[in-house]
């Protein structure tokens, strides 16, 4: 979970890739960094935080450079964070080289071993410096070969940005598990996991953004001073695994990602969540901010009226993790209040994308019954059930921790105490991403890892290593 963006071709880049990195937040709020090449030098700007106090605009200002890569962090709590903190910049025999990196990779600990064999060091615990290392280790010519030498070691999944002093480069892995798109915003290419960050640089600039394309799976790009070049590095063609949860949740809505509308592709889950649902009640309550356009939907294709009855309190970001247990317990969501008159007496159907531990939505469903004073209180869900971890780069928590891996939908619905309980179907979620949809990893709700199958990285647990194992409440999203 985390956002890359570069610029190519802006005096100003360094601001440019900022300002990319706001409209990007909602992907990671940990930490937030900007490297800016000037032709002979990089400097690396990074710091804990949200992008507006991470990145104080003073202080970018002072990064002149016309390309510039950036990176928003979403990483579990813990040590060391500043460290972990993107980009990574690296001097090595090719020169300097800094990178961010979108994704995760499925053979962290091969590679580490790899790496170490050849005599390197790590000063990280974070995977994307596996990615600096091998760089620094190869002894290709060009940038392009060198790129294609350890994208084919790294095997998925990234969307990586690097940046030498003078050129800038994207490496996509084979599968295309996360999205990149390339822009162009006046004579600057801007390359963004979400085309989100177009529209803000449009606002921004004053000239007009163009998406021209999504980055393919396995291609290399180059930008530099003589063009941009598009290389595939692939031998043979892979089945694309564009990851079916950027459009599920984590994906802003009014970005356009994998080709869909992301807005579109949850009023359509909403929709057709309703002809699965057929629950008889007064209103549809979305829960913001997930659950907004598939509540949208189910009340379209329901007839059941809308109603906004739940308010987020818009100034808390990161929910707080309350140390207090007895806090925890007595299920108060501080983030969100309902508006008593709507609900009293009312059967109420709750819209959310997902159930994840279930924790959340059982708070809910108790809040919207003892202080909403709801008759009934019925819980839609826009996707199926989370039963996998992702190894992708989404940060679920780890197989156990997901209630759907260990009770079915009747026992869920009691542990959450609703009156009924409704998910999606896997056909309505290929439905809503038609016609593309044997070209999505739906791993998380199927449990099937055919590349994890493929490259035999299932350990003695069933699966490898994974850095990342909790989930924390979206603060932008919700
Ligand atoms: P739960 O009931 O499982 O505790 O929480 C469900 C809520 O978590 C849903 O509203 C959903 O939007 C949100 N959610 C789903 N996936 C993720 C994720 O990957 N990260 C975070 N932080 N929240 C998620
Ligand atoms: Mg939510």
């Amino acid at each position: 979970m985390c956002a890359v963006v570069g610029v190519h071709g802006t005096p100003d880049a360094a601001i440019w890739v900022r300002r990319a990195l706001s409209a990007l937040q909602h992907r990671g709020q940990e930490s937030a960094g900007i490297a800016v090449a000037d032709g002979s030098d990089i400097r690396v700007f990074k710091q804990v935080g949200l992008v507006s106090q991470a990145l104080p605009e003073s202080e970018i200002l002072k990064l002149n450079g016309s390309i510039a890569i950036g990176h928003v962090r979403y990483s579990t709590a813990g040590k060391n964070r500043i460290e972990e903190a993107q980009p990574l910049l690296t001097e090595c025999y090719h020169g300097m080289i800094a990178v961010v990196h979108n994704g995760n990779l499925i053979d962290q600990r091969g590679l580490k071993r790899e790496v170490l064999m050849m005599n390197g060091t790590f000063q990280t615990t974070s995977d994307t410096e596996i990615a600096l290392q091998m760089y620094a280790q190869t002894n290709k010519k060009t940038l392009d070969e060198r790129l294609k030498r350890i994208g084919e070691r790294m095997k998925a999944a990234f969307a990586m940005l690097f940046l030498t002093e003078n050129q800038l480069a994207i490496l996509q892995d084979p599968y295309g598990f996360r999205p990149l798109m390339i822009g162009q915003i006046g004579s600057a290419t801007v390359i963004a996991s979400e085309s989100c960050a177009f529209t803000q640089l449009e606002q921004m600039s004053g000239q007009e953004a163009d998406c021209i394309r999504d980055v393919l799976p396995g291609e290399i790009i180059t930008v530099g001073q003589d063009g941009i070049k598009a290389t595939s590095w692939m031998d043979i063609p892979r089945q694309r695994q564009r990851c079916i949860f950027e459009h599920v949740y984590f994906s802003r809505p009014d970005s356009i990602t994998f080709g869909h509308r992301v807005q579109k592709v949850r009023r359509k889950l909403g929709q057709l969540l309703a002809d699965v649902s057929k629950i008889n009640a007064d209103i549809v309550v979305p829960i913001p901010n997930s659950g907004i356009h598939a509540g949208i939907g189910y009340a379209e294709a329901s007839g059941i009226p809308i109603e906004w009855a739940l308010v987020r309190n818009q100034y808390i970001g990161r929910t707080f993790i309350d140390p207090l247990q007895s806090h925890r317990d007595n299920g108060v969501v501080e983030k969100l209040l309902p508006i008593v008159h709507l609900i009293e007496d009312k059967r109420v159907v709750l819209v959310d994308d997902s159930i994840v531990r279930g924790t959340t939505t059982r708070k809910i469903v108790r809040m919207v019954r003892e202080v909403g004073k709801a008759r009934e209180v019925h819980v839609a869900i826009s996707c199926p059930l989370t039963i996998s971890s992702c190894f992708y780069g989404i940060d679920t928590p780890r197989r156990e921790e997901l209630i759907a891996s260990r009770m079915n939908v009747e026992e869920i619905r009691a542990q959450i105490g609703a009156d009924s309980l409704t998910y999606n179907t896997l056909e309505n979620l290929f439905a809503a991403v038609s016609p593309f949809a044997q070209e999505y990893c739906t791993s998380c709700y199927t449990n099937a890892h055919p590349l994890l199958d493929k490259f035999n990285l299932h350990t003695d647990n069933g699966y490898p290593e994974r850095r990342h194992d909790g989930i924390q409440p979206h603060p932008t999203q919700g």
